[in-house]
Order: C-alpha cells, then structure tokens, then sequence
C-alpha cells in the first residue's frame, strides 16, 4: 500500500505538472520591480496664466513618462507570457525523461515492495525535482502577472490610444486660430513671425449651459479663475499635449471635475459660460504641444 501511495504521489506529480493548476500554498516570493507610474505634482494654488500653462505642460510630460513606464510594464508582460508559454509547452511536452518516469511510476505501483529511498531512482527524483521547480516558477509568473494587472488598472484611461479628438463643443466657429484683426487679442511672436493681434485658440459659439466635453482622453490638472475671472479647465494628454477650456460658466453648471482627475473622451467636463472677457458664450479652446501653442483644428475630426 505504501508502494502504491508513492508511486501515485509521483503520477499525481507528473500529471500535476503537465497542465498549470495551483492549488498549493504559495510559495514565498521574491519581491519584483513592477515599474508603479508616477503620480502629478501638487496642483499650484494661484499663480500667472504663464505659470499655470508651464506647469499642464509639465504635467503632461510627466504623462509622458507615465506612458512610457506603461509601455514598458507592457513589454514585461509580453515576455512574461512568452515564458509561460514555454514553460507549459516544456511540461506538456512528451519526452524520454517522462516516458521513463511514467513507466518507473507503473513498475513502483505494481510491486508490493515496501517502499524505500533506493526504490526511487535518482532520475525520477531529478526530474521530479525539476517539474516541482517549473511549477513554482510558473505560479510566481501568474502571480507577478496578476501584480502587474492591477498597478495598471487605474492608468487604463490615459495609455489609451489617442485617435482624433473631439470637439469640445457643439456651435459655430467664430475664431480661428492665429491671426486676427480682432483688436482684443494681444501681440504675439508665433513661428518667428511678429502679429499685432493673434488669437492662441480657438473659439466656438454655443448655447449658454451647452455641454463642453474633454477633446481627448487625459487627466485634469487644474480648474479654476484666471486673473480676468475666466473659468477654466486644464487637461493634460499623452504625448506632451495640453488643452485649455474657457470662459466656463461658474454659477449654474460649473465644473463637473478637479485637478487630478482622469477623464475620457467626450466626457462632460463642464457648461458654456461667459466668465471672463467675453461679448457672449462662447468655448475657447486652446491646445500645446510641448509647451508650444498649435491650431486645435489640426487635431479634431474633420
Ligand atoms: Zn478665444
């Protein structure tokens, strides 16, 4: 009887091994560096328009590195299920060590022999041995995996790929971006070229209290009054982008997110107002590149 249990005990173990089921305590493991993703620096309280545009885009190169760091958890993962794969490819595999071993299991389980060290053979403890080891490498891969699976989690949202964004808000165009005659916008120096007035976004007339919805998916990094009391929303992208939304209305729909916040796209982040200097409500909507400011329009559908 004892024969018969060992040799079962072996079979178990080698069966045990072929298909991945782990039903044993785990093992300790050892710690693992999955790379965690780097939070946003504290939200400024106040501070210039300039100070406020240098640091979204600041937080959108911090977004930048988070992306990368993603991409790389990524890239582990991948490798991680290529190992796997093999691994189970290796314990499904038929081999002369296995038939060796099933047939030593067969002889062990057909004698009445009562058992003893020298009854196991030092191959069949090797390669039990051995299939032991790749089960617990396996169960430390599925366990590092399942790590990996949630440090990501909350950065589902901003890794996602960016297509073309949305329009902020539904209405008219009523000022593009870049030159203009309009005598309210300020002088600026764009691309090396000096303009008397240039306009850094631009705007869309809408319905007051209209929805406006965040151009593309990203994380809200400030929310609040500009020195002219305009009201708005800064959101912060993949790839070194930032976009700006102005003029908010602040007294009956104000908005529906904070700095910190991680939104999607198309998602309502906020009403059409007229705070700020405005002759009537209107969105405007600017967008940065790497610090440097660039026509929105390149960006929405068509
Ligand atoms: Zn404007």
């Amino acid at each position: 009887m004892g024969a018969a249990v060992i040799a079962g005990a072996v079979v178990l173990l080698l069966l045990g091994a072929a298909a991945p089921a782990f039903a044993d305590d785990p093992p300790t493991l050892p710690p693992r560096a999955v790379p965690v993703p780097r939070g946003i620096a504290a939200t400024p309280s106040g501070g210039s328009y300039e100070q406020l545009i240098s640091y979204a885009n600041d937080s959108a190169r911090d977004l930048g590195a988070i992306q990368q760091e993603a991409r790389d958890v990524a890239a582990e993962r991948n490798e991680t299920l290529a190992q796997i794969s093999t691994l189970a490819a290796l314990t499904q595999k038929p081999s002369a060590v296995r038939d060796r071993l099933e047939r030593e299991a067969l002889r062990l389980s057909a004698t009445t022999k009562i058992p003893s060290a020298s009854t196991v053979s030092p191959a069949t403890r090797e390669a039990a041995d051995e299939m032991r080891t790749l089960r617990v490498e396996l169960k430390q891969q599925y366990v590092a995996l399942q790590a990996d699976a949630v440090a990501l989690a909350p950065y589902a949202v901003i890794v996602s790929p960016n297509g073309a964004w949305t329009t902020p808000a539904l209405g008219e165009l009523t000022q593009g971006f870049g030159r203009t005659t309009y005598q309210g916008e300020p002088a600026r120096v764009y691309d090396g070229v000096y303009y008397a007035h240039f306009h850094e976004g631009i705007d869309i007339g809408a319905d007051i209290y209209s929805p406006v919805v965040a151009a593309a998916p990203g994380r809200v990094v400030w929310v609040g009054h500009l020195p002219d009391g305009a009201m708005v929303v800064l959101i912060a992208h993949i790839g070194g982008l930032v976009s700006l939304y102005a003029h908010l209305d602040d007294r009956i729909a104000p908005p529906r997110v904070a700095a910190g916040d991680e939104v999607q796209q198309g998602q309502i982040i906020a009403a059409i107002g007229m705070t700020g200097m405005t002759t009537g409500p209107h969105l405007h909507f600017a967008v940065w590149l790497n610090g440097e400011l660039i026509d929105p329009l390149s960006l929405l559908a068509p």
